[in-house]
């Protein structure tokens, strides 16, 4: 799957290079945490794909964007992946998951590196 560069604004150069499945939180079903990489203009992101089931269908429950988090956090989510044994078991219980499942006091997923105010692009094909 590829998709359209946020930054050079390129078709299908961006890729999904690597990705973890999350547990499910007070909003979400499915969380998958990606790091996706443009290779035309070398952009490089962390990208969020989820899922709700459990709204009615008028509500938009796919939510799949990108956000510039800072290139030591990417390097860090992209080391946390590597280490998990199976980073398609959304129940893993490895220290990269607890890590990357911490949820706020509202039981709300935190996104790594994401902060009030940052850009948020949506991913398209
Ligand atoms: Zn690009
Ligand atoms: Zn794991």
């Amino acid at each position: 799957m590829s998709f359209k560069c946020p930054q050079c604004s390129t078709n299908k150069t961006l890729r999904i290079v690597t990705s973890i499945e999350l547990a499910s939180d007070a909003r979400s079903d499915e969380i998958t945490l990606q790091i996706v990489y443009c290779s035309s203009c070398k952009f490089e992101a962390l990208a969020v794909y989820e899922e709700s089931r459990r709204y009615s269908l008028s509500c938009d429950a796919v939510d799949h964007y990108c956000y510039p988090a800072a290139l030591n956090t990417i390097q860090a989510t992209r080391a946390l992946i590597h280490h998990c044994p199976d980073p398609k078991d959304a129940g893993c219980q490895c220290a990269s998951h607890v890590e990357l499942n911490q949820r706020d006091s509202s039981g709300r997923w935190i996104t790594p590196g994401f902060e009030n105010g940052m850009e948020r692009y949506r991913l398209e094909l």
